[in-house]
């Protein structure tokens, strides 16, 4: 008989992992608090989308997904800076033809449910929330929409339950699993940018929006509709401070302040923001990932701050690299989990650091004249020496090497960069050996 395997959780690492097990013949059952996302009730909890890039894509080529996917997608090529005065800026994300993906997390989430449906050995229950998990005995209880109480019973459960994990917590109750939370003092509003009077998108449709104003920052990713979904991160007591924004003259005063360009463009401004719930921006770090049988995945072994856009992609990349493990080394559950663990728990910090560092670039940096010239050396080096010079954020976002490796070289490119700058030597950057003597030289 088939051995069995339950994931904790329909989300968008759980509904990919069903899949991928479910294509080697495992018999799989899925457990989902919320109702069906394809019965059309789907409330967006939070981030109406998502940027989507090649870890991301590579998880769902796998099932076949990538293209359609893509195509319900707008690809985003660069950042384009709103200063609040004055000229756009743009900045390429990566060479010509690279883009990152606005998806929408629902209608992403609803294809991979689609799909996983037409697995007969994928066997789905929505409205059960997980309440209680026995990691010896591979048990997992549940409460189920009528308030029945059902345990299920299987080989091997993964926890795809998000950052407020249910498996995770039994775990937190065994000996020695590490475990830590850090909240940033920062919330996020989400508000919208309504399309033209034609529905048409007011601003470029092809890059994310950034209005970085050093302790704050607003952005904006497109959707289909012609509309942009913005997301205000603000500290929550600062000054300005999330909490200061208590009424409609406030809100109006502050936005108008700060985002002159698009407050014409969001007529649903002072309600949004202040129905919107407030989201809180965590980093969970926790080890092992594994307990006997019972493994981690996504968010709820590692959840990031969203400054890299990589929280979805790392968790895809997380279910291709179990998968791997399943291949190689068959059906030994106790070694494969193991191995898995191990390959992903340094790139799982690695973004997890990734993404705070970006933060400050996103909502302080990227307004500054000196990092858009630091940008163009990069790109002008990565255009011209391949080879020798990958940015981290084209290593981050449009390869599939490990994200360690990433914020390792991206400390070397810094070095680089850096004296290139401080000794004007932007005119030299066509001679190869003097960029290798460079790199040799920051080592
Ligand atoms: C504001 C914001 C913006 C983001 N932007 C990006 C981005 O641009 N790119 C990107 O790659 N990532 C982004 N992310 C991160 C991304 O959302 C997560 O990393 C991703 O959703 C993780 O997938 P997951 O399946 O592990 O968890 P989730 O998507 O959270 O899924 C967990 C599932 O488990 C269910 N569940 C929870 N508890 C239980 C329980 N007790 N019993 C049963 N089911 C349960 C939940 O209902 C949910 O369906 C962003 C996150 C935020 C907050």
């Amino acid at each position: 008989m088939a051995e069995k395997v339950t994931l904790v959780g329909g989300g968008l690492a759980g509904s990919l992992m069903s899949i991928y097990l479910a294509k080697r013949g495992y018999e799989v059952y899925i457990y989902e608090r919320r109702a069906d996302m394809r019965s059309g009730n789907y409330v967006g909890g939070r981030s109406i989308n998502l940027a989507l890039s090649t870890r991301g894509i590579r998880g769902l080529a796998k099932v076949g997904l990538d293209q359609e996917v893509l195509d319900i997608s707008i690809p985003m090529t660069g950042r384009m800076m709103h200063p609040v005065q004055g000229d756009l800026k743009y900045q390429p994300y990566g060479k010509e033809g690279q883009a990152i993906y606005s998806v929408s997390r629902g209608q992403l989430n609803i294809k991979l449910l689609q799909l996983a449906d037409q697995y007969p050995n994928i066997h789905m229950f929505f409205n059960y929330k997980c309440t209680a998990a026995n990691l010896e005995t591979c048990e997992t209880t549940y409460t189920n929409e009528n308030g029945e109480t059902v345990v299920d019973k299987a080989d091997v459960v993964l926890g795809t339950d998000g950052a407020f994990s249910a498996l995770r917590d039994a775990m937190q109750r065994t000996p020695r699993f590490n475990f830590s939370q850090n909240y940033e003092n920062y919330g996020y509003k989400e508000l919208e940018i309504v399309p033209d009077a034609n529905g048409e998108f007011q601003f470029d449709k092809n890059c994310l929006h950034i209005w970085p104003r050093k302790s704050f920052m607003m952005i904006a990713l497109p959707n289909p509709g012609g509309n942009f979904t913005c997301t205000l991160f603000m500290p929550f007591d600062g000054n300005p401070g999330i909490d200061d924004l208590k009424t409609p003259e406030q809100i109006t005063v502050f936005f108008n302040t700060h985002f002159p360009d698009a407050v014409p463009m969001m007529p649903g401004l002072v309600d949004d923001y202040l129905q919107n719930p407030t989201g809180m921006l965590t980093t969970m770090r926790c080890y092992p990932w594994v307990k006997g049988t019972n493994a981690l995945m996504g968010d709820s072994a590692h959840a990031v701050v969203p400054f890299y856009g990589q929280g979805m992609n790392c968790s895809f990349e997380d279910c291709i690299v179990l998968d791997e493990c399943i291949e190689e080394l068959g059906g030994d559950w106790a070694s494969v989990l193991d191995a898995y663990q191990k390959l992903r728990k340094p790139n799982a910090d690695a973004i997890a650091n990734l993404a705070l560092q970006n933060f400050v670039e996103m909502r302080d940096l990227v307004g500054s004249d000196a990092f858009l010239h630091k940008k163009k050396v990069e790109h002008t080096l990565s255009e011209k020496h391949p080879d020798l010079f990958v940015s981290q954020y084209e290593r981050v976002t449009f390869s599939t090497r490990d994200y360690a490796e990433a914020l390792a070289y991206g400390e070397l490119n810094d070095r680089v960069l850096e004296s290139i700058i401080q000794n004007g030597w932007e005119e030299r950057l066509d001679d190869r050996a003097f960029v290798e003597t460079l790199f040799a030289d920051n080592k």
